[in-house]
């Protein structure tokens, strides 16, 4: 690679176009933040990080909703998002903060990320996870979130209509009534919400518990956020290690002791370790503010989860359910879940639920942002204020 070139792609001008959301600004060799379309792109990340949006349905939300249109070229006019282009958008590291080039090397790049490193790792697991379930249909809100616990099956969602004309939906094993194979019963969609809008009371914070937890926090985060500056100088021995490292390299190298192809594979490897712990140095450190406002969005949300299921839509409900839980399966009228940290903490029932442990256990969850809160919770809940910030 030419030398000039190496210099330009370490300040972080690449050599292609920048993906949708940013632009490159010629006069400046800078990448800028395109002014309409990166708005538009975070929020596709978010639905996707919901976890509850396919990528099918964040196209449309893109393009329909939110009116994306690529960048205009000199030949034409900006177009929707393509469903492809979509999916290589949620693939791209280079909005974490990443410059990959064609060869293979990795450079933190100028602009500024539009997600976190964690974000992107929770969204390629979404991505990644196999034969998600989806909703078959709109009207069956649990379709997809169900499984039968003897087969394994994902379950359907049937209407039945009474002689009075009342109408009630049904969820049943998708092996029963074809071959009769599965003898699991259906399952009322009456019966499971009120299962779930039980389990949600259990696990319901009390107004001043929330206050009392948050005051403990509030001590523990300050003492944390200091020593967050710690973390900060592993990563920068981490760093000059990996200089050193690739001086070694070169020198080996220009010695001959190593061939072209170990040289290279090494080469890429330090790069890109290079890169991410550049990158991890460049993300600002979360402030005591910062981490008492993600106390508050858990704490609000513990608070107010059994509302937002009873008045929530069906996909709203259903992104309650997905924050709380994870593989719901359905034996003998009955459903049985993984409860998800941190808001199992709450559970009044679980066998470790002193307020103590509780607010000795989730920092490490405050402060790695390690949770998700349905998009909407934040429009419903006044205790929950609403800000969003890649931090
Ligand atoms: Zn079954």
């Amino acid at each position: 690679m030419k030398r000039g070139n190496r210099a330009r792609f370490q300040q972080g001008w690449p050599n292609f176009r920048p993906p949708a959301g940013y632009l490159e600004d010629r006069a400046t060799k800078t990448v800028i933040k395109d002014p309409v379309n990166f708005d538009l792109v975070r929020r596709a990340w978010d639905l996707l990080l919901s976890g509850s949006t396919r990528p099918r349905q964040i196209l449309a939300t893109l393009n329909n909703e939110c009116g994306f249109r690529s960048r205009s070229n000199s030949r034409g006019h900006g177009k929707p998002m393509s469903f492809s282009g979509l999916y290589a958008a949620f693939k791209n590291p280079y909005y974490m903060g990443l410059s990959q080039l064609r060869n293979g090397e990795t450079y933190k790049g100028g602009h500024s990320p539009m997600i976190t490193e964690q974000e992107y790792a929770r969204a390629q697991e979404i991505l990644g996870r196999p034969g998600r379930p989806r909703p078959a249909h709109h009207d069956f809100a649990f379709a997809g979130l169900l499984r039968c616990a003897s087969c394994g099956r994902a379950l359907v969602g049937e209407v039945h209509t009474k002689p009075s004309g009342k109408r009630y939906t049904y969820y049943r094993c998708h092996r029963r009534g074809h071959d009769s194979l599965c003898g699991e019963p259906t399952l009322p969609e009456q019966a499971f919400t009120d299962q779930m809008v039980r389990d949600l009371g259990r696990m319901t914070l009390k107004p001043e518990v929330a206050r009392w937890i948050t005051q403990q926090l509030s001590r523990t985060l300050r003492t944390e956020a200091q020593q967050l500056s710690s973390v900060r100088e592993s990563v920068e021995r981490a760093l000059s290690q990996a200089r050193t490292e690739e001086d070694t390299l070169l020198s080996l190298r220009l010695r001959g002791s190593v061939d072209d192809e170990t040289y290279e594979r090494r080469r890429l490897d330090i790069s890109s370790r290079r890169a991410h712990l550049d990158l991890q140095l460049d993300a600002p450190l979360p402030t005591v503010d910062t981490l008492l406002e993600r106390v508050e969005w858990i704490t609000g949300f513990a608070q107010a989860a059994p509302q937002l299921f009873r008045n929530g839509t069906p996909v709203q409900q259903r992104q309650v359910l997905e924050t709380i839980g994870s593989s719901f399966r359905v034996t003998a009228r009955k459903v049985a879940y993984d409860a998800k940290k941190p808001f199992v903490f709450f559970d009044t029932t679980a066998s470790d639920s002193s307020w103590y442990s509780v607010v000795e256990r989730l920092p490490t969850w405050i402060i790695e942002r390690n949770f998700q809160i349905p998009e909407y919770s934040f429009d419903t809940l006044d205790t929950v204020p609403r800000k969003r910030q890649v931090a």
